[in-house]
Protein backbone atom coordinates (compact mmCIF):
# COMPACT_ATOMS: atom_id res chain seq x y z
CA UNK A 1 0.00 0.00 0.00
CA UNK A 2 1.44 3.64 -1.14
CA UNK A 3 1.65 6.11 2.38
CA UNK A 4 -1.62 7.17 2.91
CA UNK A 5 -2.79 10.88 2.55
CA UNK A 6 -2.82 11.92 6.10
CA UNK A 7 -5.22 13.71 8.73
CA UNK A 8 -4.10 16.74 9.96
CA UNK A 9 -4.30 17.37 13.75
CA UNK A 10 -2.75 20.58 15.47
CA UNK A 11 -1.18 21.79 11.87
CA UNK A 12 0.63 18.20 11.50
CA UNK A 13 0.05 15.20 9.04
CA UNK A 14 -0.92 12.55 11.02
CA UNK A 15 -2.13 9.42 10.68
CA UNK A 16 -1.59 5.35 11.22
CA UNK A 17 -1.31 2.74 8.53
CA UNK A 18 -5.05 2.19 8.28
CA UNK A 19 -6.32 3.36 4.83
CA UNK A 20 -8.85 3.37 2.93
CA UNK A 21 -9.10 3.29 -1.27
CA UNK A 22 -10.81 6.18 -2.86
CA UNK A 23 -11.75 5.00 -6.17
CA UNK A 24 -12.17 6.32 -9.62
CA UNK A 25 -16.36 5.32 -10.18
CA UNK A 26 -15.73 6.31 -14.01
CA UNK A 27 -12.79 3.13 -13.46
CA UNK A 28 -12.94 1.05 -10.67
CA UNK A 29 -9.29 -0.02 -11.62
CA UNK A 30 -7.75 3.63 -10.85
CA UNK A 31 -6.99 4.41 -7.25
CA UNK A 32 -7.30 8.00 -7.03
CA UNK A 33 -5.09 7.36 -3.66
CA UNK A 34 -5.30 5.75 -0.07
CA UNK A 35 -6.55 7.82 2.78
CA UNK A 36 -5.80 7.61 6.49
CA UNK A 37 -9.00 6.08 7.97
CA UNK A 38 -9.26 8.34 11.62
CA UNK A 39 -9.44 7.28 15.21
CA UNK A 40 -11.61 8.26 18.13
CA UNK A 41 -8.45 9.02 19.06
CA UNK A 42 -7.52 11.03 16.07
CA UNK A 43 -11.13 12.91 16.47
CA UNK A 44 -10.18 13.61 20.69
CA UNK A 45 -6.57 15.25 19.76
CA UNK A 46 -8.01 17.10 16.76
CA UNK A 47 -10.55 18.74 19.15
CA UNK A 48 -8.13 19.58 21.28
CA UNK A 49 -6.06 21.14 19.15
CA UNK A 50 -8.61 23.54 18.13
CA UNK A 51 -9.38 24.06 21.87
CA UNK A 52 -6.41 25.30 22.10
CA UNK A 53 -5.73 27.51 18.63
CA UNK A 54 -9.19 29.30 19.46
CA UNK A 55 -8.06 32.20 22.10
CA UNK A 56 -5.59 33.01 19.82
CA UNK A 57 -7.90 32.43 16.52
CA UNK A 58 -10.69 34.06 17.73
CA UNK A 59 -9.23 37.44 18.65
CA UNK A 60 -7.01 37.72 15.62
CA UNK A 61 -7.42 40.67 13.73
CA UNK A 62 -9.78 40.75 10.93
CA UNK A 63 -6.77 41.59 8.75
CA UNK A 64 -4.56 38.74 9.84
CA UNK A 65 -7.70 35.98 8.91
CA UNK A 66 -8.33 38.04 5.78
CA UNK A 67 -5.37 37.28 4.51
CA UNK A 68 -5.33 33.83 5.09
CA UNK A 69 -8.56 33.53 3.64
CA UNK A 70 -7.79 35.53 0.04
CA UNK A 71 -4.45 33.65 -0.07
CA UNK A 72 -6.13 30.11 0.15
CA UNK A 73 -9.07 31.53 -2.52
CA UNK A 74 -6.17 32.93 -4.81
CA UNK A 75 -4.94 29.05 -5.03
CA UNK A 76 -7.81 27.67 -5.61
CA UNK A 77 -8.59 29.40 -8.43
CA UNK A 78 -5.27 29.20 -9.55
CA UNK A 79 -5.24 25.39 -9.38
CA UNK A 80 -9.12 25.05 -10.39
CA UNK A 81 -8.36 22.73 -13.37
CA UNK A 82 -6.21 20.34 -11.04
CA UNK A 83 -8.76 20.67 -8.54
CA UNK A 84 -11.89 19.77 -10.71
CA UNK A 85 -9.76 16.94 -11.95
CA UNK A 86 -9.08 15.52 -8.89
CA UNK A 87 -12.94 15.93 -7.48
CA UNK A 88 -14.16 14.27 -11.09
CA UNK A 89 -11.74 11.48 -10.43
CA UNK A 90 -13.42 11.15 -7.37
CA UNK A 91 -16.83 11.74 -7.54
CA UNK A 92 -17.49 11.48 -10.95
CA UNK A 93 -19.42 14.37 -12.00
CA UNK A 94 -18.07 16.06 -15.37
CA UNK A 95 -14.62 17.43 -15.69
CA UNK A 96 -16.65 20.75 -16.64
CA UNK A 97 -18.97 20.41 -13.54
CA UNK A 98 -15.82 19.20 -11.52
CA UNK A 99 -13.68 22.69 -12.64
CA UNK A 100 -17.01 24.81 -11.82
CA UNK A 101 -17.47 23.42 -8.23
CA UNK A 102 -13.42 23.79 -7.66
CA UNK A 103 -14.02 27.58 -8.74
CA UNK A 104 -17.03 28.24 -6.70
CA UNK A 105 -14.87 26.83 -3.69
CA UNK A 106 -12.62 29.66 -4.76
CA UNK A 107 -15.29 32.33 -4.87
CA UNK A 108 -16.37 31.33 -1.31
CA UNK A 109 -13.33 32.10 0.19
CA UNK A 110 -12.68 35.25 -1.87
CA UNK A 111 -16.41 36.13 -0.47
CA UNK A 112 -15.55 35.06 3.15
CA UNK A 113 -12.16 36.93 2.96
CA UNK A 114 -14.30 40.34 2.41
CA UNK A 115 -17.11 39.35 5.03
CA UNK A 116 -14.06 39.17 7.58
CA UNK A 117 -14.23 42.81 7.01
CA UNK A 118 -17.86 43.89 7.66
CA UNK A 119 -18.44 41.95 10.56
CA UNK A 120 -20.15 44.90 12.94
CA UNK A 121 -22.32 45.42 16.13
CA UNK A 122 -24.89 47.89 17.20
CA UNK A 123 -25.14 49.98 19.96
CA UNK A 124 -28.73 50.58 20.94
CA UNK A 125 -29.61 53.74 23.87
CA UNK A 126 -30.64 51.80 26.71
CA UNK A 127 -34.32 52.61 28.46
CA UNK A 128 -32.26 53.39 31.66
CA UNK A 129 -30.44 56.26 32.34
CA UNK A 130 -27.05 56.93 31.69
CA UNK A 131 -26.75 53.26 30.46
CA UNK A 132 -25.44 52.24 27.14
CA UNK A 133 -25.77 48.96 25.29
CA UNK A 134 -23.81 46.93 22.85
CA UNK A 135 -24.93 44.41 20.53
CA UNK A 136 -21.56 42.37 19.41
CA UNK A 137 -21.00 38.89 17.67
CA UNK A 138 -18.31 36.31 18.82
CA UNK A 139 -17.33 32.83 17.32
CA UNK A 140 -19.20 30.33 18.12
CA UNK A 141 -16.18 28.01 19.90
CA UNK A 142 -15.36 24.98 18.13
CA UNK A 143 -17.40 24.03 15.27
CA UNK A 144 -17.31 19.71 13.92
CA UNK A 145 -18.51 19.78 10.28
CA UNK A 146 -19.52 16.92 8.63
CA UNK A 147 -20.34 16.60 4.89
CA UNK A 148 -21.33 14.47 2.11
CA UNK A 149 -19.94 13.22 -1.00
CA UNK A 150 -21.89 14.72 -3.35
CA UNK A 151 -19.95 18.25 -3.56
CA UNK A 152 -16.35 16.80 -2.14
CA UNK A 153 -14.73 20.58 -2.41
CA UNK A 154 -18.01 23.44 -2.19
CA UNK A 155 -19.50 21.94 0.41
CA UNK A 156 -16.41 21.72 3.22
CA UNK A 157 -15.53 25.31 1.41
CA UNK A 158 -18.75 26.96 2.22
CA UNK A 159 -18.48 25.93 5.88
CA UNK A 160 -14.84 26.41 6.56
CA UNK A 161 -14.51 29.80 4.56
CA UNK A 162 -17.74 31.66 7.59
CA UNK A 163 -16.44 29.40 10.52
CA UNK A 164 -13.10 31.21 10.11
CA UNK A 165 -13.71 34.35 8.83
CA UNK A 166 -15.60 34.88 12.16
CA UNK A 167 -12.47 33.47 13.93
CA UNK A 168 -14.60 29.72 15.08
CA UNK A 169 -11.84 26.70 15.34
CA UNK A 170 -12.88 24.03 12.65
CA UNK A 171 -12.58 19.77 12.78
CA UNK A 172 -13.65 18.62 9.59
CA UNK A 173 -14.94 15.23 8.72
CA UNK A 174 -15.41 15.20 5.00
CA UNK A 175 -17.68 11.93 3.27
CA UNK A 176 -15.23 8.52 3.08
CA UNK A 177 -16.30 8.50 -0.63
CA UNK A 178 -13.89 11.50 -1.41
CA UNK A 179 -11.56 12.64 1.11
CA UNK A 180 -9.16 13.74 -1.68
CA UNK A 181 -10.72 17.30 -2.70
CA UNK A 182 -11.25 18.04 1.09
CA UNK A 183 -7.54 17.48 2.15
CA UNK A 184 -6.90 19.21 -1.07
CA UNK A 185 -8.66 21.93 0.43
CA UNK A 186 -6.57 21.90 3.62
CA UNK A 187 -3.87 21.59 2.25
CA UNK A 188 -3.86 24.85 0.76
CA UNK A 189 -5.66 26.51 3.84
CA UNK A 190 -2.86 25.45 6.32
CA UNK A 191 0.08 26.67 3.62
CA UNK A 192 -1.87 29.82 3.48
CA UNK A 193 -1.42 30.63 7.04
CA UNK A 194 -3.30 29.37 9.29
CA UNK A 195 -2.35 29.36 12.52
CA UNK A 196 -1.82 25.46 13.89
CA UNK A 197 -4.83 23.66 15.09
CA UNK A 198 -7.07 26.17 13.69
CA UNK A 199 -8.18 23.80 11.13
CA UNK A 200 -8.09 19.96 11.60
CA UNK A 201 -8.99 17.31 8.95
CA UNK A 202 -10.03 13.85 10.45
CA UNK A 203 -11.32 11.27 7.15
CA UNK A 204 -13.04 7.91 8.10
CA UNK A 205 -16.12 6.09 9.23
CA UNK A 206 -19.23 8.68 10.00
CA UNK A 207 -20.10 5.62 12.34
CA UNK A 208 -16.33 6.17 14.37
CA UNK A 209 -15.22 9.49 13.48
CA UNK A 210 -18.36 11.35 12.79
CA UNK A 211 -19.90 9.95 16.15
CA UNK A 212 -17.00 10.93 17.83
CA UNK A 213 -17.37 14.44 16.89
CA UNK A 214 -21.42 14.73 17.70
CA UNK A 215 -20.44 13.24 21.16
CA UNK A 216 -17.42 15.40 21.79
CA UNK A 217 -18.12 17.67 25.04
CA UNK A 218 -15.60 20.16 23.85
CA UNK A 219 -17.03 20.70 20.06
CA UNK A 220 -19.82 23.78 20.49
CA UNK A 221 -21.63 23.43 17.22
CA UNK A 222 -22.19 21.35 14.30
CA UNK A 223 -22.23 21.99 10.58
CA UNK A 224 -24.34 18.75 8.48
CA UNK A 225 -24.58 18.09 5.17
CA UNK A 226 -26.00 15.09 4.12
CA UNK A 227 -29.35 12.66 4.17
CA UNK A 228 -32.38 12.98 6.52
CA UNK A 229 -32.10 9.67 8.49
CA UNK A 230 -28.13 10.59 9.18
CA UNK A 231 -29.39 14.35 10.25
CA UNK A 232 -31.62 13.27 12.74
CA UNK A 233 -29.26 11.25 14.63
CA UNK A 234 -27.06 14.43 14.75
CA UNK A 235 -29.83 16.52 15.75
CA UNK A 236 -30.46 14.13 18.45
CA UNK A 237 -27.00 13.64 19.69
CA UNK A 238 -26.17 17.33 19.92
CA UNK A 239 -29.41 17.48 21.73
CA UNK A 240 -28.26 14.77 24.34
CA UNK A 241 -24.98 15.94 25.23
CA UNK A 242 -23.95 18.44 28.15
CA UNK A 243 -23.58 21.23 27.13
CA UNK A 244 -26.11 20.91 23.87
CA UNK A 245 -24.68 21.90 21.22
CA UNK A 246 -25.96 24.50 17.95
CA UNK A 247 -26.79 22.54 15.39
CA UNK A 248 -27.54 23.17 11.00
CA UNK A 249 -28.44 20.62 8.97
CA UNK A 250 -28.55 20.28 5.72
CA UNK A 251 -30.75 17.29 3.74
CA UNK A 252 -32.59 15.92 1.29
CA UNK A 253 -34.80 17.17 -1.68
CA UNK A 254 -37.57 15.79 -3.65
CA UNK A 255 -37.14 18.68 -5.45
CA UNK A 256 -40.85 19.38 -7.67
CA UNK A 257 -40.36 21.11 -11.20
CA UNK A 258 -43.82 22.74 -12.62
CA UNK A 259 -44.22 23.43 -16.32
CA UNK A 260 -47.48 24.99 -17.33
CA UNK A 261 -49.02 24.65 -20.78
CA UNK A 262 -47.70 28.66 -21.40
CA UNK A 263 -44.06 27.89 -20.46
CA UNK A 264 -41.63 27.98 -23.92
CA UNK A 265 -40.90 24.21 -24.56
CA UNK A 266 -37.32 24.06 -24.84
CA UNK A 267 -36.81 26.10 -21.85
CA UNK A 268 -38.68 23.97 -19.83
CA UNK A 269 -36.75 20.91 -21.53
CA UNK A 270 -33.73 22.12 -20.76
CA UNK A 271 -34.49 23.29 -17.34
CA UNK A 272 -36.18 19.68 -16.53
CA UNK A 273 -33.49 17.61 -17.77
CA UNK A 274 -30.29 19.99 -16.49
CA UNK A 275 -32.31 20.16 -12.73
CA UNK A 276 -32.99 16.64 -12.89
CA UNK A 277 -30.47 14.35 -14.70
CA UNK A 278 -26.94 16.22 -15.12
CA UNK A 279 -24.39 15.66 -12.20
CA UNK A 280 -25.65 12.09 -12.53
CA UNK A 281 -29.23 13.40 -10.68
CA UNK A 282 -26.84 13.34 -7.26
CA UNK A 283 -27.41 16.85 -6.06
CA UNK A 284 -29.67 17.10 -3.41
CA UNK A 285 -30.93 20.25 -5.11
CA UNK A 286 -32.38 18.24 -8.52
CA UNK A 287 -35.52 18.49 -9.47
CA UNK A 288 -36.52 14.60 -9.33
CA UNK A 289 -40.42 15.32 -9.57
CA UNK A 290 -41.69 17.07 -12.64
CA UNK A 291 -45.17 18.43 -12.58
CA UNK A 292 -46.48 18.97 -16.17
CA UNK A 293 -49.80 20.74 -17.13
CA UNK A 294 -51.82 17.88 -19.49
CA UNK A 295 -52.13 20.99 -22.59
CA UNK A 296 -48.04 20.52 -22.91
CA UNK A 297 -47.71 16.88 -21.15
CA UNK A 298 -47.18 14.58 -24.38
CA UNK A 299 -44.96 17.43 -26.20
CA UNK A 300 -42.86 18.12 -22.68
CA UNK A 301 -42.22 14.42 -22.93
CA UNK A 302 -41.42 14.05 -26.27
CA UNK A 303 -39.11 16.72 -26.13
CA UNK A 304 -37.49 15.41 -23.10
CA UNK A 305 -36.76 11.77 -25.06
CA UNK A 306 -35.04 13.69 -28.28
CA UNK A 307 -32.92 15.79 -25.82
CA UNK A 308 -32.22 12.75 -23.20
CA UNK A 309 -30.84 11.01 -26.69
CA UNK A 310 -28.50 13.45 -27.12
CA UNK A 311 -26.79 13.28 -23.60
CA UNK A 312 -23.48 11.69 -23.46
CA UNK A 313 -23.00 9.50 -20.67
CA UNK A 314 -19.29 8.09 -19.80
CA UNK A 315 -15.92 8.70 -18.46
CA UNK A 316 -16.22 11.76 -16.23
CA UNK A 317 -12.86 13.02 -17.58
CA UNK A 318 -13.49 12.57 -21.18
CA UNK A 319 -14.23 15.20 -23.61
CA UNK A 320 -17.99 15.18 -25.04
CA UNK A 321 -19.22 13.29 -21.86
CA UNK A 322 -22.35 15.23 -20.50
CA UNK A 323 -23.33 13.09 -17.26
CA UNK A 324 -20.93 10.93 -15.33
CA UNK A 325 -21.06 7.42 -13.74
CA UNK A 326 -23.12 6.98 -10.54
CA UNK A 327 -20.63 7.70 -7.58
CA UNK A 328 -20.14 3.99 -6.11
CA UNK A 329 -22.18 0.20 -6.27
CA UNK A 330 -24.50 0.88 -3.26
CA UNK A 331 -25.78 4.37 -5.01
CA UNK A 332 -26.27 2.18 -8.37
CA UNK A 333 -28.03 -0.19 -6.46
CA UNK A 334 -30.35 2.13 -4.79
CA UNK A 335 -31.23 3.70 -8.00
CA UNK A 336 -32.22 0.13 -9.46
CA UNK A 337 -34.22 -0.73 -6.67
CA UNK A 338 -36.20 2.88 -7.15
CA UNK A 339 -36.67 2.47 -10.69
CA UNK A 340 -37.95 -0.98 -10.14
CA UNK A 341 -40.42 0.17 -7.20
CA UNK A 342 -41.34 3.15 -10.08
CA UNK A 343 -42.19 0.14 -12.57
CA UNK A 344 -44.13 -1.77 -10.15
CA UNK A 345 -46.26 0.75 -8.39
CA UNK A 346 -47.32 1.43 -12.08
CA UNK A 347 -44.71 4.09 -13.72
CA UNK A 348 -43.88 3.73 -17.39
CA UNK A 349 -40.34 4.01 -18.09
CA UNK A 350 -40.08 6.13 -21.48
CA UNK A 351 -36.53 6.26 -21.82
CA UNK A 352 -33.28 5.09 -20.09
CA UNK A 353 -32.75 3.15 -16.55
CA UNK A 354 -30.53 0.30 -17.65
CA UNK A 355 -26.46 -0.33 -17.14
CA UNK A 356 -24.30 0.98 -19.75
CA UNK A 357 -20.98 -0.29 -20.84
CA UNK A 358 -18.25 1.86 -21.54
CA UNK A 359 -14.29 1.36 -22.02
CA UNK A 360 -13.95 1.43 -17.99
CA UNK A 361 -15.79 -0.93 -15.70
CA UNK A 362 -17.78 2.03 -14.11
CA UNK A 363 -21.16 2.76 -12.73
CA UNK A 364 -23.10 4.69 -15.30
CA UNK A 365 -26.40 4.16 -15.60
CA UNK A 366 -29.13 6.00 -18.39
CA UNK A 367 -30.62 8.58 -17.23
CA UNK A 368 -34.22 7.62 -16.31
CA UNK A 369 -37.27 9.05 -17.15
CA UNK A 370 -41.09 7.52 -15.72
CA UNK A 371 -44.66 9.13 -16.75
CA UNK A 372 -48.09 8.24 -15.88
CA UNK A 373 -47.21 8.52 -12.06
CA UNK A 374 -49.02 10.29 -9.21
CA UNK A 375 -47.65 12.18 -6.11
CA UNK A 376 -48.71 9.46 -3.52
CA UNK A 377 -46.20 6.96 -5.27
CA UNK A 378 -43.43 6.34 -3.51
CA UNK A 379 -40.86 7.64 -6.71
CA UNK A 380 -42.90 10.71 -5.88
CA UNK A 381 -42.37 10.86 -1.92
CA UNK A 382 -38.22 9.57 -1.57
CA UNK A 383 -35.57 10.99 -2.37
CA UNK A 384 -33.62 8.98 -4.90
CA UNK A 385 -30.08 10.80 -5.32
CA UNK A 386 -29.29 9.64 -8.53
CA UNK A 387 -30.71 9.96 -12.68
CA UNK A 388 -33.92 9.15 -11.92
CA UNK A 389 -37.21 11.51 -12.55
CA UNK A 390 -40.68 11.05 -13.12
CA UNK A 391 -43.55 13.14 -14.74
CA UNK A 392 -47.06 13.63 -12.65
CA UNK A 393 -49.55 15.02 -15.07
CA UNK A 394 -51.97 17.98 -13.63
CA UNK A 395 -55.45 19.60 -14.87
CA UNK A 396 -53.97 23.50 -13.84
CA UNK A 397 -51.66 25.73 -12.25
CA UNK A 398 -53.65 25.52 -8.74
CA UNK A 399 -53.31 21.57 -8.59
CA UNK A 400 -49.55 21.69 -9.85
CA UNK A 401 -48.92 24.20 -7.07
CA UNK A 402 -50.43 21.93 -4.81
CA UNK A 403 -48.67 18.74 -5.43
CA UNK A 404 -45.56 20.55 -5.53
CA UNK A 405 -46.05 21.54 -2.03
CA UNK A 406 -47.73 18.03 -1.54
CA UNK A 407 -44.29 16.79 0.13
CA UNK A 408 -41.98 16.47 3.15
CA UNK A 409 -39.01 18.09 2.05
CA UNK A 410 -38.42 21.90 1.00
CA UNK A 411 -35.36 22.48 -0.36
CA UNK A 412 -35.63 23.62 -3.89
CA UNK A 413 -38.76 24.20 -6.62
CA UNK A 414 -39.12 25.44 -9.59
CA UNK A 415 -42.07 26.56 -12.29
CA UNK A 416 -41.22 27.02 -16.19
CA UNK A 417 -44.07 29.58 -17.27
CA UNK A 418 -44.28 33.16 -19.37
CA UNK A 419 -46.97 33.71 -17.13
CA UNK A 420 -45.77 36.65 -14.44
CA UNK A 421 -49.05 35.86 -12.41
CA UNK A 422 -48.56 32.47 -12.51
CA UNK A 423 -44.54 33.04 -11.64
CA UNK A 424 -45.17 35.82 -8.88
CA UNK A 425 -48.07 33.32 -7.20
CA UNK A 426 -45.60 30.27 -7.43
CA UNK A 427 -42.47 32.52 -5.69
CA UNK A 428 -45.12 33.28 -2.72
CA UNK A 429 -46.84 30.13 -2.07
CA UNK A 430 -44.10 27.78 -2.99
CA UNK A 431 -43.16 25.66 0.46
CA UNK A 432 -39.35 25.82 -0.30
CA UNK A 433 -36.29 27.40 1.04
CA UNK A 434 -34.65 28.59 -2.53
CA UNK A 435 -37.82 29.03 -5.67
CA UNK A 436 -36.42 29.11 -9.52
CA UNK A 437 -38.64 30.63 -12.58
CA UNK A 438 -37.29 29.16 -15.63
CA UNK A 439 -34.22 27.60 -14.28
CA UNK A 440 -33.31 24.97 -13.25
CA UNK A 441 -34.07 23.73 -9.17
CA UNK A 442 -30.11 23.11 -9.32
CA UNK A 443 -27.25 25.92 -9.32
CA UNK A 444 -27.21 28.68 -7.10
CA UNK A 445 -25.06 31.61 -6.73
CA UNK A 446 -22.48 31.94 -3.59
CA UNK A 447 -23.52 35.03 -2.11
CA UNK A 448 -26.80 34.56 -1.01
CA UNK A 449 -28.63 31.97 1.83
CA UNK A 450 -28.63 28.60 0.70
CA UNK A 451 -31.20 26.13 2.81
CA UNK A 452 -34.37 24.73 2.76
CA UNK A 453 -38.37 24.13 4.70
CA UNK A 454 -40.00 21.29 6.10
CA UNK A 455 -37.85 17.45 6.40
CA UNK A 456 -34.68 19.13 4.17
CA UNK A 457 -33.58 21.34 6.37
CA UNK A 458 -32.96 22.62 10.32
CA UNK A 459 -31.32 25.77 12.12
CA UNK A 460 -29.56 28.66 10.00
CA UNK A 461 -29.47 29.30 6.85
CA UNK A 462 -25.81 28.52 4.72
CA UNK A 463 -23.87 30.87 2.88
CA UNK A 464 -23.65 34.31 2.37
CA UNK A 465 -23.95 37.15 4.93
CA UNK A 466 -26.95 35.01 6.79
CA UNK A 467 -24.17 32.48 7.91
CA UNK A 468 -23.32 34.25 10.11
CA UNK A 469 -26.59 33.23 12.09
CA UNK A 470 -25.08 30.08 12.90
CA UNK A 471 -21.31 30.95 12.91
CA UNK A 472 -21.43 33.52 15.21
CA UNK A 473 -23.38 33.96 19.02
CA UNK A 474 -24.89 37.74 19.98
CA UNK A 475 -23.37 38.82 23.01
CA UNK A 476 -25.26 42.11 24.72
CA UNK A 477 -23.04 44.21 27.06
CA UNK A 478 -24.95 46.74 29.17
CA UNK A 479 -22.47 50.09 30.64
CA UNK A 480 -23.54 52.63 33.52
CA UNK A 481 -20.68 55.56 32.07
P1 LIG B 1 -25.00 10.51 4.60
O1 LIG B 1 -26.04 11.02 5.52
O2 LIG B 1 -24.91 9.06 4.36
O3 LIG B 1 -23.55 10.96 5.09
C1 LIG B 1 -23.25 12.33 5.32
C2 LIG B 1 -22.06 12.41 6.26
O4 LIG B 1 -22.45 11.92 7.53
C3 LIG B 1 -20.85 11.57 5.83
O5 LIG B 1 -19.66 12.29 6.09
C4 LIG B 1 -20.96 10.36 6.74
O6 LIG B 1 -19.71 9.73 6.95
C5 LIG B 1 -21.49 10.99 8.01
N1 LIG B 1 -22.12 10.08 8.97
C6 LIG B 1 -22.76 8.92 8.71
N2 LIG B 1 -23.19 8.35 9.87
C7 LIG B 1 -22.83 9.17 10.87
C8 LIG B 1 -22.99 9.15 12.29
N3 LIG B 1 -23.61 8.16 12.91
N4 LIG B 1 -22.51 10.18 13.00
C9 LIG B 1 -21.89 11.21 12.40
N5 LIG B 1 -21.68 11.28 11.06
C10 LIG B 1 -22.16 10.28 10.30
O7 LIG B 1 -25.21 11.31 3.22
P2 LIG B 1 -24.40 11.12 1.84
O8 LIG B 1 -24.84 9.83 1.23
O9 LIG B 1 -22.96 11.38 2.02
O10 LIG B 1 -24.97 12.35 0.99
C11 LIG B 1 -26.16 12.30 0.28
C12 LIG B 1 -27.26 13.05 1.01
O11 LIG B 1 -26.84 14.38 1.26
C13 LIG B 1 -28.53 13.19 0.19
O12 LIG B 1 -29.65 12.95 1.01
C14 LIG B 1 -28.52 14.65 -0.26
O13 LIG B 1 -29.77 15.20 -0.55
C15 LIG B 1 -27.86 15.30 0.91
N6 LIG B 1 -27.29 16.60 0.55
C16 LIG B 1 -27.91 17.73 1.00
C17 LIG B 1 -27.43 18.98 0.66
C18 LIG B 1 -28.10 20.23 1.17
O14 LIG B 1 -27.45 21.26 1.21
N7 LIG B 1 -29.37 20.18 1.55
C19 LIG B 1 -26.29 19.09 -0.14
C20 LIG B 1 -25.68 17.93 -0.58
C21 LIG B 1 -26.19 16.68 -0.23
Amino acid sequence: MNAPFKNLIAGEWAGGANASRNINPSNTNDVVGEYTQGTVEDLNNAVAAAKAAFPAWSRSTPQERYDILKKASDEILARKDELGRLLSREEGKTLGEGIGEATRAGQVFAFFAGECLRLGGEMVPSVRPGVGVEITREAVGIVGMITPWNFPIAIPAWKIAPALAWGNCVVLKPADLVPGSAWALVDILQRAGLPKGALNLVMGRGSVVGQALLEHKDVHAISFTGSVPTGRKVAAACIAGNPMKKVQLEMGGKNPLVVLDDADLKVAVEVAVNGAFFSTGQRCTASSRLIVQAGIHDKFVEACIERLKTVVVDDALKAGTHIGPVVDQSQLDQNLKYIQIAKDEGGKLVFGGELLKRETPGFYLQPALFTETTNAMRISREEVFGPVANIVRVKDYEEALSLANDTEFGLSSGICTTSLKHATHFKRNSEAGMVMVNLPTAGVDYHVPFGGRKGSSYGPREQGAYAKEFYTTVKTAYTLA
